[in-house]
């Protein structure tokens, strides 16, 4: 198959091309390879001070452009401006947290006979990153910042449609001091630049967050090489409303759940899973919430859902919704643009594809359940296991819940899931490892352990 010398990228709320972009061959990995091998070996041998001095730099530096960042990320993946500042703030707190680790990377001390045991966290080498285009900023941040601090080279494939910010963020890295190879964004086709990444020997590890298909083949194709690979795939998070919760609350909350990010979100909660008793009830709270979100131009402040990112994207979307099927809907903007509302259906099987596909769109079904294992058999009867949520004022439920539900990050009367120094990462078919939190150096590193002999 040949694949097009350029990117375009396009705004995704009005189709206008925003930039062409040269798109990375094989060959040109294999030099971004080297020129990172070199680069690594200085940057590791740099004492750790320096090295947290570079990376808060370069936070400094990312925060100097939030504002640049973010109109740009409106302009190639259309993000409210809101969550693009957000975004782009979540850069700069990344690398400022993992800046914070470099002097910690503390190994360890173990008692033995005869001499001193002392383990040392040594880094990988070259690291991959291949990034998807829902969240370009944070999740290119999530592998980079911590495998910079722990001592590595990172070489970043950000995904087609959105290369533009990864770019700038080379570029900001430069500015702040980091050294040149250090950090290389290789824009370009998955199956060419992302493929030679995973395929190259040069190449230690590779974190991949995209869809489970394509991680599947990242996990068969790396294990030629018994590559280290961190894999975060895709979601359909149940959001468990209990009939002793506060409703109202749970209602006014189930919007943005889905919404966020126009539904291009692996942790949004997709599966409404509502006790009998008040299915109704949540549902005549629910229709008005849905019908009064406002969708539309992404840099407009008080949007709150854009467009989708493409027409493939959209065309997929619209392929899960029946346009007759009972639901809530509410209103997008006609014309151009890859517009889709924000669409709740109701009356869904268990096991429609709509009810168990991850759709990534604005797009959830409700699904009434009888007791708690009713709720908890709904909630792991899916092949992904990401994110959920549960609403209930018993705090023994909550607890109880929580651990039965077979995913990676639950909240309880909340939606939230992902923070910068809490780790996240998915059960069954939604990932393998963990990313964040305060583990998230010694993901990209390998414990080497020393014996000194005292008797010689
Ligand atoms: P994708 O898996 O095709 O792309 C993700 C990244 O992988 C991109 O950078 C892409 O260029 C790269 N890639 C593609 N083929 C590759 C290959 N053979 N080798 C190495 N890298 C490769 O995802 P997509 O097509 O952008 O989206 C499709 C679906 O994936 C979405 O509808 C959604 O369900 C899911 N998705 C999930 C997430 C997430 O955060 N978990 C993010 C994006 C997409």
């Amino acid at each position: 198959m040949s694949y097009e010398h350029e990117l375009q990228v396009l705004n995704p709320a009005t189709e206008e091309v925003v930039a062409t972009v040269p798109a990375t061959t094989a060959e040109d990995v294999d030099a971004a390879v080297a020129r990172a091998a070199t680069a690594q070996t200085g940057w590791a041998a740099l004492a750790p001070g320096d090295r947290a001095r570079l990376l808060r730099r370069f936070a400094a530096t990312v925060d100097e452009h939030i504002e640049e960042l973010a109109r740009l990320e409106v302009r190639e993946a259309g993000h409210t401006v809101g969550n693009a500042r957000w975004e782009a703030g979540n850069v700069r707190d990344l690398l400022d947290y993992a800046a914070g680790g470099v002097e910690r990377l503390t190994g360890r001390q173990i008692p033995v006979a005869g001499g001193l045991d002392v383990t040392f966290h040594e880094p990988l080498g070259v690291v991959g990153v291949i990034a998807p285009w829902n969240f370009p900023m944070p999740i290119a941040a999530w592998g980079a910042a911590p495998a910079l601090a722990a001592g590595n080279a990172v070489l970043l494939k950000p995904a087609e449609t959105t290369p533009l910010t990864a770019l700038r963020l080379a570029e900001l890295a430069l500015e702040a001091g980091l050294p040149e190879g250090l950090f290389q964004v290789l824009p370009g086709h998955g199956p060419v630049a992302g493929d030679a990444l995973v395929e190259h020997p040069g190449v230690a590890k590779i974190v991949f967050t995209g869809s489970t298909a394509v991680g599947k083949q990242v996990l068969a194709k790396g294990s030629a090489l018994l590559k280290r690979v961190t894999l975060e795939l895709g979601g359909k998070s149940p959001n468990i409303v209990f009939a002793d919760a506060d409703i109202e609350a749970a209602a006014a909350a189930t919007p943005m759940s889905f919404l966020d990010n126009s539904g291009q979100d692996c942790c949004a909660r997709t599966r409404v899973l509502v006790q009998r008793s008040v299915y109704d009830r949540f549902l005549g709270l629910l229709a008005p919430a849905i019908e009064s979100v406002l969708v539309g131009d992404p840099a407009d402040e008080s949007t709150r859902m854009g467009p989708l990112i493409s027409r493939t994207q959209l065309d997929r979307v619209r392929s899960y919704v029946d346009p007759n099927a009972p639901g809530i809907r509410g209103k997008a903007p006609e014309g151009p643009g890859f517009w889709f509302p924000p669409t709740v259906l109701t009356g869904v099987e268990p096991h429609a594809r709509v009810a168990v596909e991850e759709v990534f769109g604005p797009v959830a079904v409700v699904l009434p359940f009888e007791d708690e294992a009713d709720a908890v058999r709904l909630a792991n009867d899916t092949p992904y296991g990401l994110s959920g949520s549960l609403w209930t004022r018993d705090v023994g439920r909550a607890l109880r819940v929580s651990r039965a539900v077979r995913a990676g990050n639950l909240s309880v009367n909340s939606h939230s899931s992902v923070r910068y120094w809490t780790p996240f990462g998915g059960f069954k078919q939604s990932g393998i490892g963990r990313e964040l939190g305060p583990d998230a150096l010694t993901a990209f590193t390998e414990t080497k352990n020393v014996f000194i002999s005292t008797e010689a």
